[in-house]
């Protein structure tokens, strides 16, 4: 088994730990393929200064694989250096909707009786003092309610894609960078099940394995448009504040803060000094031109025919992939990051936000990970529906690739692809999301029509 190829497709977070993972355990032979020329990409979701590690979920099973990740997060030399516990405060303001408080009720939930908590790791915030305790430089208003949670903090997640990349280096896996996969290739296999040869890139290279995994994060329906009912591309909005050496200095070891109703950031990065803050939201799709008819996948052979068969059938059916630029936030999204630095840091409330984009993911209509042979293939393996609780798995993700792979079968159920039409039914409401979905291209239509005005008022 060890001697097989195996092809990941995608560099990002899935990407690097389920190389990193094969390769430790003795897979001689891994390649994988990146479309950027450099990991981690500009296109991964993980490349960004912070990422928070917490195990709060609204589902044990996800919490126990949080307390895994955090362990390893904690004791792995590899990760180490780049976790910092700083803890987890998280709440709600004032005038937050329901929705926010009863997730935030659920969160505390799964961690307040669990063992692993024990000893006061958990404590309630109930008032502006309360904060002031655990984060002595906020001076904003604060009406917040909710907890503090000590075992949870955050990773510095660019350079820990970086560390994983050169890890895997050392372990042997050879990375073609700059190149992107564009077509599938599917040969018919024994008893109708189809084959994956590999492969063919956007410049023309066909590489070609035992067992292929597609680990492309927001991207994944390009190439695979059968993926669509289950997973869309999902955006959230990234901005900045730039911070000079005394004022960062003076946010060093603040906790992770996020408001549910508002948004979240982490201590300002040491090296830039910017301070990173996502607003909450439902998120933003892009469906626009992206039908499943007109995609960029194909397949190659006797399958080709089939295939244009099976598209005609799924005429109409939208799939949402991330748009070539999307460096810029919705005016929605500047106002909620504004009002959370209002209420926690009011003397940056009026600073420009800098390096601002939005950040794709892709968002299961369930919100579980899918980690499952694509059917009908005997050899083709996706890792998709990140649905934005992705990162913190870096340090154990590929191990259950590597499982599924071995065992030729996915056991955990709620990993598997879903089939059946009512598992990719309903609007796709994540229950712990606050806000509506917006659209990617009313959004850049809004952005274009404020610069035309604003162009237009200064003539
Ligand atoms: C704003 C935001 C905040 C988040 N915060 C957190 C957090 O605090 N904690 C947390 O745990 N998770 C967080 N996440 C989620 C986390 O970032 C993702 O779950 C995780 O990065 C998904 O990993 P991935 O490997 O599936 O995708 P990615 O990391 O996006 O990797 C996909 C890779 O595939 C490559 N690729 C794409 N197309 C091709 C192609 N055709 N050929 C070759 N390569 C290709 C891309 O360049 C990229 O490198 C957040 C996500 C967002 C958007």
């Amino acid at each position: 088994m060890t001697d097989k190829h195996i092809l990941i497709v995608g560099g990002g977070t899935f990407g690097l730990s389920t190389a990193y993972h094969l390769a430790k355990s003795g897979y001689t032979h891994i390649t994988v393929l990146e479309k950027d020329s450099l990991i981690p990409s500009e296109a991964s979701a993980g490349n960004d200064l912070n990422k928070i590690i917490r195990a709060e979920y609204e589902d044990s099973f996800y919490t126990e694989l949080a307390l895994e990740a955090i362990n390893q997060w904690k004791t792995n030399p590899l990760f180490a250096p780049y976790y910092h516990q700083v803890g987890y405060l998280l709440a709600t303001s004032i005038n937050a909707p329901d929705k926010a408080k009863r997730t935030l009720a659920k969160s505390l939930s799964s961690i307040q009786n669990h063992p692993a908590f024990s000893g006061g790791l958990v404590t309630p915030v109930e008032s502006r003092a309360d904060i002031k305790s655990v984060a002595p430089a906020f001076s904003g208003p604060m009406e917040w309610r909710g907890y503090f949670n000590r075992l949870a903090g955050y990773a510095h997640a660019a350079d820990s894609l970086h560390a994983t990349f050169a890890a895997c280096r050392e372990l042997g896996v050879e990375f073609v960078l700059g190149d992107g996969a564009k077509i599938l290739l599917l040969d018919e296999g024994a008893g109708g099940n189809r084959k994956c040869k590999g492969v063919a890139t956007d410049e023309g290279e066909e590489h070609e394995a035992d067992v292929v995994v597609l680990t492309m994060g927001a991207s994944l329906g390009r190439l695979l448009p059968e993926i669509g009912p289950q997973v869309a591309a999902k955006a959230f909005s990234v901005a900045h504040i730039q911070l000079d050496e005394a004022e960062a200095e003076n946010l060093r070891g603040i906790p992770v803060t996020y408001a549910r109703d508002l948004g979240f950031f982490s201590e300002p990065d040491p090296r830039t000094r910017l301070l990173k803050i996502c607003p909450s939201g439902a998120g933003i799709t892009n469906f626009a031109g992206s039908d499943a008819d007109d995609s960029e996948a194909s397949h190659s052979g006797k399958e080709k025919k089939k295939t244009k068969k099976t598209k005609k059938k799924k005429k109409g059916r939208k799939i949402s992939v991330p748009p070539e630029d999307s460096s810029f936030i919705p005016h929605h999204d500047e106002e909620a990051v504004r009002k959370l630095v209002r209420d926690t840091l009011p003397e940056f409330a009026d600073r420009p936000l800098v390096k601002c984009h939005m950040c794709w993911c892709a968002d299961a209509r369930d919100t579980e990970y899918i980690i499952d042979y694509v059917p009908q293939t005997t050899n083709l393996v996706v890792f998709s529906g990140d649905s934005g609780h992705g990162f913190k798995m870096l340090p154990t993700a590929g191990l259950w690739v590597k499982k599924l792979i071995e065992e030729g079968v996915q056991k955990v159920v709620r990993w598997r692809w879903k089939e059946r039409k009512e598992d990719c039914e309903g609007d796709g409401d994540v229950s712990w999301r606050v806000g509506e979905v917006h659209h990617f291209g009313r959004l850049l239509m809004e952005k274009e029509m404020g610069e035309m005005d604003r162009a237009m008022a200064k003539m």
